[in-house]
């Protein structure tokens, strides 16, 4: 058996330098296995709010390590696991299997928290070598799922129907404890139709998934980008997204790549503690999470940045994620699947529908799969659009603006125009339909708030929280364009 073991220090002036450490090893010979564990000095522990270090792992092969896009990535724990092993046929959750090649591997060390004093690092590599060279073919990547490509499917209705689903969810392919299979089950419990399981930095549940997909959901391919200074969910590509940013343009650098791969990327939980997005709104990004998990999660610091973007005249669609860590056992977890969930207007019930409803920004948010929903219009004397639509109107003119409300009895209907209340309705009776004229403005939207009533609050909830001035449901704007009145 091949055995080596590496020791090393890292100072905060290496974590100045980059965030990411590589300690190279060479396998003499292709491996029929490879085990790779490390472990860390003064490692933080879960509840210690601050002290100690936090290092992650992942691992290059000898294709390469280059930034973006390193041609040899096997995979990515975070610090969810000290271990990992990969065979041609098997690989510990995260990584990919395949073959192990003679030549030069590259450790990855993510150095996510890096304390005064320093960190001794120990990893150790156990291989079982092969006598002769490998004559293993090479295991088909597995970028399984079609890419959908963004031929707009035929032409959008008004009246066409619309999915609900979760666009933001983890199994134990990241740092989750649950499986792919407990994680499906609950989604197809709730009637979700479709569902983007987002593990963190790897591609390795899409395997999974594909071996679990009886066609049932639609299963959005995802992933989590999740780098140290801000996270970003990409669907719709199997192929692995570069993680390892610190600048916009190294973001930018990675959002171009998936775009390449015909991917949607969009930033994820953009409040305090999410954790923060730290590279600025430039981008050219397709969606923005404005509601992560629980509404009293710091939401309306999302929906205040979101309100100051439309605000300079933004147009990047919202979405809804719960970010839901899926358990392996009994669900005590204050987060819900589901909750939020995003419903999505689509031509054709397919990934490629979902993927393309949301970038058209025909989306709306509600708190639970069977929960508050809107869904709204708006006509001026120049035509009529819905959500995420441009609406062309005369310079003064007003707007008929109409909207579906379904389970919202007892809430406040509330339209919003540049981020002004111009119109506030109590819902009667849950379903309804309410119409309003309201000045246009650079964009209109409209949500449902009340106060969450005790007796709703799940009992997994944290003390304290704040019941008041929730959101239950929120829509995509409209946009509005104005033209110059003839003189
Ligand atoms: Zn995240």
């Amino acid at each position: 058996m091949f055995l080596l073991i590496l020791d090393g220090h890292i100072t905060q002036a290496d974590k100045a330098r980059s965030d990411y450490a590589y300690i190279p090893f060479d396998l003499p010979q292709p491996a029929q296995r490879l085990t790779v564990r490390y472990t860390y000095s003064a490692a933080m522990s879960s509840n210690q709010v601050e002290g100690g270090n936090v290092i992650d792992i992942g691992l290059f092969d000898p294709a390469g390590a280059d930034f973006p896009g390193g041609a040899g990535f096997r995979g990515w724990s975070g610090s969810a696991r000290n271990e990992l092993t990969i065979t041609p046929t098997n690989a510990t959750p995260g990584y990919m299997p395949g073959s192990l090649p003679a030549g030069r591997y590259q450790v990855i060390l993510g150095l996510y928290r890096i304390w005064p004093q320093g960190a001794d690092y120990t990893i150790t590599i156990e291989a079982d070598l092969q006598d002769q060279e490998s004559d293993f073919s090479e295991n088909p990547d597995s970028s399984i799922r079609d890419n959908p490509a963004f031929s707009r499917p035929s032409a959008f209705q008004l009246s066409d129907p619309w999915l609900r689903g979760d666009l933001q969810s983890h199994t134990f392919h990241s740092d989750a404890k649950g499986s792919p299979q407990q994680l499906l089950d609950k989604a197809k419990a709730l009637g979700l139709d479709f569902l983007a399981v987002t593990d963190h930095n790897n591609t390795s549940h899409h395997r999974a998934l594909d071996a679990l997909d009886d066609g049932s959901l639609l299963l959005i391919p995802g992933q989590e980008v999740t780098t140290y200074y801000g996270h970003m969910n990409v669907w719709g590509t199997g192929h692995w997204c570069d993680f390892r940013c610190r600048t916009p343009d190294d973001i930018r650098s990675i959002i171009d790549l998936a775009h390449a791969h015909g991917a949607l990327c969009s930033i994820n939980h953009p409040k305090q503690g999410g954790p923060a997005w730290e590279y600025g709104f430039d981008l050219p990004v397709d969606a923005l999470e404005v509601w992560q998990g629980p509404w009293p999660y710091r939401n309306e610091e999302s929906l205040a940045l979101w309100d100051r973007l439309l605000a300079a005249g933004w147009r990047v669609p919202v979405v809804g994620g719960s970010d839901y860590h899926c358990p392996a056992g009994e669900d005590t977890n204050f987060l819900r699947l589901g909750q939020p969930t995003t419903w999505v207007q689509t031509t054709e019930r397919s990934i490629r529908g979902v993927l393309e409803g949301i970038r058209s920004g025909r989306v709306s948010i509600g708190a639970s799969p069977d929960g508050p929903r809107l869904e709204m219009c708006a006509a001026s004397s120049l035509g009529e659009t819905g959500m995420g639509g441009v609406l062309a109107v005369n310079d003064s003119e007003l707007a008929e603006v109409t909207i579906r409300v379904w389970r919202g009895a007892g809430l406040a209907l509330r339209i919003i125009v540049d981020g002004e209340v111009l119109f506030t309705q109590i819902v009667q009776g849950g379903d309804a339909t309410i119409r309003a004229t309201v000045q246009t403005g650079l964009s209109i939207r409209a949500e449902l708030m009340g106060d969450c009533p005790p007796t709703l609050l799940p009992a997994q909830a944290p003390p304290h929280l704040d019941l008041s001035g929730w959101r239950w449901a929120l829509t995509n704007p409209i946009y509005c364009e104005k033209t110059a009145e003839p003189s």
